[in-house]
C-alpha cells in the first residue's frame, strides 16, 4: 500500500509465467494488436499510436519529451511535486528551454497560473502531471487543452498514477501525448510504460529538423515494429507483455467506471478512518487523488519507526514523504488490485496500533 508497485493479481503473474515466444511469432503479433486495442480503451482514445514502451514510467516520460522536443524549443512545465521536477529535468537534458509554473506541493494548478507564466509567449509543449504520486494531488485537466492551443503548444500529461484508477479520457481532455506505468493502478509489475500520441503530436514528430537524440526511444522506429511493418527494433519484453495483456483484460472486465468508483469509495473510507484516528490530510478535499492518500505525520511521531513497525509486524508497506515532505507525510496507496475495503481496514488497524505504541 505504498506509492507503487501495487499488488499484482495471481492471473497476471500466471500469464507472465507462460513460455517465452519470439517477438515476431504470429501469435505474439496478435497479442500485440490486442494490447494496443485494449490500451486505447483504457486511455479513452482513438490514437493509432498507443503502445507500451519497454521500460518503467520514466521511459515513457523520456519517449514523449525526446520525440516532441528539439534543441531550443520552449516548454512550460507545472511543478507541484517530484514528477513535475523530473519532467523539467528530462526536458532540459533534451536541450529545451523550460519555463516553470510553481505550486505548493500538495496543491494543484489553476490553468490561469499557466497563462500568467506563459506571459503571451508561444511554446512547443505544455506539461502537467495528472496524478502527483509524491503528494496525492489530482490535477483538474479542464481548460488545459484550450490553453495549450492559445500558446501554440501540444499538451503533454503524466498519467502514471491515474490510468486504470481514476476517470481518464485523453481524447476528451484534448491530450496530445501521455505516458503511464504498469505498476501503479494497472496492477502489473513495473517494466512497461504505455504511451499515446495524437495525430497532432505525430505531425510535430514527422516535421522534426533533427533526429530524435535517443535511438532506443525513437517513436518512429518503435512504431515500425508495433505497426504494419513489424520491423525488428529491439526485442520486446515478451513476458511483461503477457502480463500487461492480462492486466488490461481484468480492467476492461471490471469496467472503467466501476474501477474508478472502487478507487474513490475505498479512498473515502480510508480518509474517514484516518480522520477518526485524529489524523489530518495534506491535500484539500476537492484536490485529492483516489489512488494515493497523503496523511500528515502528527508531531512527535517517529516516521521511520512507524513504517518499520507496519512492515515488520504486519507485512504492510506505506510510503514516506519525498523532498520537502520528507518526515512530514505518509503516502498510502490504494492502487488497482490493492484498492480493497479489506486493505483499508487492515491499514487503519495496523496504523492505529503503531501510533498507539508511540503514545498517540
Ligand atoms: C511512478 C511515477 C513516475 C515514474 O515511473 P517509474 O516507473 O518509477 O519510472 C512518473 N510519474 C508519476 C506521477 C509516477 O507516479
Amino acid at each position: 500500500m505504498g506509492p507503487g508497485p501495487s499488488n499484482v493479481p495471481p492471473s497476471v503473474l500466471n500469464a507472465m509465467s507462460s513460455q517465452t515466444i519470439g517477438h515476431l511469432d504470429p501469435e505474439f503479433l496478435i497479442l500485440m494488436d490486442q494490447i494496443r486495442s485494449k490500451l486505447r480503451q483504457v486511455f479513452g482514445t482513438d490514437n493509432e499510436v498507443t503502445i507500451p514502451i519497454s521500460g518503467t514510467g520514466s521511459a515513457g516520460m523520456e519517449t514523449c519529451l525526446v520525440n516532441l522536443l528539439e534543441p531550443g524549443d520552449c516548454v512550460l512545465v507545472g511543478i507541484n511535486g517530484v514528477f513535475g521536477n523530473r519532467l523539467r529535468d528530462v526536458a532540459e537534458r533534451a536541450c529545451a528551454t523550460v519555463t516553470e509554473v510553481e505550486q505548493v506541493w500538495g496543491r494543484t494548478f489553476d490553468v490561469d497560473q499557466f497563462r500568467e507564466a506563459a506571459n503571451g509567449k508561444k511554446f512547443k509543449l505544455v506539461c502537467v502531471v495528472h496524478a502527483e504520486t509524491s503528494t496525492g494531488a489530482l490535477q483538474e485537466l479542464q481548460g488545459f487543452d484550450d490553453f495549450a492551443d492559445e500558446v501554440g503548444a501540444l499538451l503533454l500529461v503524466d498519467t502514471v498514477t491515474s490510468l486504470g484508477g481514476v476517470e481518464l479520457n485523453i481524447d476528451e481532455s484534448g491530450i496530445d501525448a501521455t505516458y503511464s506505468g504498469t505498476q501503479k493502478c494497472l496492477s502489473c509489475p513495473p517494466g512497461l510504460s504505455p504511451v499515446s500520441f495524437s495525430d497532432k503530436a505525430l505531425e510535430v514528430l514527422s516535421g522534426r529538423k533533427t533526429p530524435v537524440q535517443s535511438w532506443y526511444f525513437d517513436l518512429t522506429l518503435i512504431t515500425q515494429y508495433w505497426g504494419e511493418e513489424r520491423a525488428y527494433h529491439h526485442t520486446a519484453p515478451i513476458n511483461m507483455l503477457y502480463g500487461l495483456h492480462e492486466a488490461l483484460e481484468l480492467i476492461l472486465d471490471e469496467g472503467l467506471q466501476n474501477r474508478a468508483m472502487r478507487h474513490l469509495t475505498n479512498c473515502q473510507a480510508l480518509i474517514a478512518g484516518l480522520q477518526e484516528i485524529g489524523l489530518e490530510m495534506l491535500v484539500p478535499e476537492s484536490e485529492r487523488l483516489p489512488s494515493l492518500t497523503s496523511v500528515c505525520i502528527p508531531p512527535g511521531m517517529n516516521d521511520e519507526q512507524v513504517r518499520r513497525q507496519l512492515l515488520e509486524n504486519h507485512g504492510l508497506e506505506i510510503g514516506g514523504g519525498l523532498g520537502p515532505l520528507k518526515g512530514k507525510i505518509w503516502r498510502i496507496g490504494l492502487m488497482g488490485a490493492s484498492s480493497t475495503s479489506e486493505n483499508v481496514s487492515f491499514c487503519l488497524s495496523a496504523l492505529s496500533e503503531a501510533l498507539r505504541f508511540q503514545g498517540f
